[in-house]
């Protein structure tokens, strides 16, 4: 099955001689913590790795958002093989298998970890309001502590607003159990 070929997401994007190469944002995380640019690269999709579930909450909850209280939507996760070497970053290599998700306001797909989309069904993205981004990259709690150094472990913050790189803003908001 080549359904990423179909997918109305990658549509256009694909090489044309290599109808499953395209280029994915690949990352080590979040620029702020890690220093490190996101770089674009060439990825030979080989399947589909699952998918993301993500939690959209109702314009007037207030966190923590109530499982009552959150629609679901989701999103294919595929994987395929990193083609080229990235330039600076530590966490991948050539031929690492490599996971991504379309994201809106991104100029590609963007790769995920499998903590990422463990944590990302536990947060509501309110989309950036500059680019309408709905994904990060790193975990929300690596995010939390990056921007709140000090707070003691296992006490994330219900909710929090991160800067977009497009200069917009996206809240962040925790489901509760
Ligand atoms: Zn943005």
């Amino acid at each position: 099955m080549t359904t990423w070929r179909t997918d109305p997401h990658l549509a256009g994007r694909f090489h044309p001689q290599y109808p499953d190469d395209l280029q994915v944002m690949v990352h080590d995380g979040e620029p702020r913590r890690t220093k490190l640019a996101p770089e674009a690269c060439w990825v030979r999709v080989t399947g589909v790795a699952g998918a993301l579930y993500m939690p959209i909450a109702a314009p007037d909850a207030s966190p923590p958002i109530s499982q009552s209280a959150v629609r679901w939507d989701q999103r294919t996760v595929y994987q395929g093989t990193l083609l080229n070497a990235p330039h600076n970053l530590r966490t991948i290599r050539q031929n690492d298998t490599v996971a991504f998700v379309f994201a809106p306001g991104l100029p590609h797909p963007v790769l995920v970890t499998s903590e990422y989309g463990g944590e990302r069904r536990n947060w509501c993205i309110t989309p950036c309001n500059g680019c309408g981004a709905d994904q990060t990259l790193d975990p929300m709690t690596t995010m939390a502590r990056t921007r709140f150094p000090d707070t003691p472990a296992g006490t994330a913050p219900l909710a929090f607003s991160a800067l977009c790189p497009c200069g917009g803003t996206m809240m962040l908001a925790l489901v509760g159990q």
